[in-house]
């Protein structure tokens, strides 16, 4: 049998159309897809042997052709006392990358997941970017992370909602993240609703104006939600260095036109660390950026990170900040920190582990 690193296909990196070809080459039969599709997505099946549904020999033609199904290794699982699981999985080139599965108690199933391995935005506060950039994941890759994640779950549960929001720009890698996201959404996928997937950027506007144009394309509307951080290109660009080729307007306009275009409200992410941006100045800037825009701000009070001197504000000083925003006919939504314990926020786990 052959082993996986000399297969000539990955099985995951197929489209649905491309797989079709490959098995019709092989001499299987069309619907061979259909029922592959389902072992996958609906039963959570992760290796060809338990498909018994197929013929003996088609099993072992798969087997042949494909080697395993998944690509990857879990490195480490972890689970933390509010039931948070995190899993760091190392591919074939030695790269390793993060994703978790967060619970909640109004029955969300929500898989985290990343886009690239490293990140090229180098933000102030983030572990993801601390290393620099490696690598754009693949499509299997991406899909990869949200089947493990699904089979985490007992039989009777599902993922429920996605956040794009592991390591990594999503935007920079937008074409394979859609095309993972197509089998995520898909009736014969994972069957999640377009609404409850959530693709999060650090605001890249020809980046948001591409994911515009494919939601006009194939009527996809995947919520956005843009990283602010901050209320001024000054202490955005300290805080992001990206900024400094956009800048905040830009940003703003082009998330205006996502909005327009789709439908869909935009969220606008913003990290609360201790004396930096939670002054009443930002609350003032903030309002004056949002008030004439349907949007809603997603407060994050800051994750810290071992090796970086920033402050969490105090509960107190997150509710003064949410209440100012409020006050004056903001919406705002307060994120909670879940997985704090087992390094889940933001690319810590793939830096531990090094
Ligand atoms: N590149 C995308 C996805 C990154 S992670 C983006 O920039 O949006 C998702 C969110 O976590 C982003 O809003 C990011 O700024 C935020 N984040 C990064 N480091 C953090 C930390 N230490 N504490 C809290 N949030 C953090």
């Amino acid at each position: 049998m052959m082993t996986n690193s000399f297969v000539e296909h990955k099985f995951l990196e197929q489209i649905p159309s491309e797989l079709s070809t490959i098995l019709m080459a092989l001499g299987l039969p069309r619907f061979c897809v259909r029922q592959l599709r389902r072992w996958i997505f609906a039963r959570k099946t992760t290796s060809f042997d338990k498909m018994t549904d197929l013929s003996k020999e088609t099993r072992k033609v798969l087997t042949e052709q494909f080697g395993t199904i998944f690509q990857g290794k879990v490195l480490t699982h972890d689970q933390s006392v509010d039931l948070t699981e995190k899993l760091l999985i190392e591919w074939s080139d030695g790269e390793r990358v993060e994703c978790v599965l967060l619970r909640d108690d109004r029955n969300h199933r929500t898989a985290c997941i990343s886009t690239q391995i490293g990140c090229a935005m180098g933000c102030l506060f983030c572990a993801s970017g601390m290393d620099g950039f490696v690598r754009n994941l693949t499509r299997g890759e991406i899909l990869e992370q949200f089947l493990r994640l699904n089979s985490l779950l007992p039989d009777h549960e599902r993922l429920t909602h996605v956040v794009v929001m592991g390591i990594g720009e999503p935007l920079l890698n937008l074409d394979t993240l859609l095309s993972a996201l197509d089998d995520v959404t898909a009736l014969d996928g994972l069957n999640l609703s377009v609404r409850r997937v959530t693709i999060s950027t650090v605001g890249i506007p020809s980046g948001i104006r591409k994911l515009a144009e494919s939601v006009v394309r194939n009527g996809k509307s995947y919520k956005l939600a843009v990283s602010l951080h901050a209320p001024n290109d000054e202490l955005r660009t300290q805080m992001i260095p990206q900024n400094r080729f956009s800048g905040i307007n830009e940003i703003l306009n082009a998330s205006d036109d996502y909005f327009e275009q789709t439908g869909r409200r935009v969220t606008f992410e913003y990290i609360l660390i201790a004396g930096l941006n939670d002054q009443s100045e930002h609350v003032r800037q903030l309002v004056h950026l949002l008030k004439h825009r349907t949007a809603i701000v997603n407060l994050i009070p800051l994750n810290p990170v071992m090796e970086l001197n920033f402050q969490t504000p105090s509960a107190k000083a997150v509710a003064w900040f949410a209440g100012q925003l409020e006050s004056q006919g903001i919406q705002v939504k307060v994120r909670f920190r879940k997985g704090d314990k087992i390094g889940a926020a933001c690319g810590q786990l793939r830096r531990i582990h090094r």
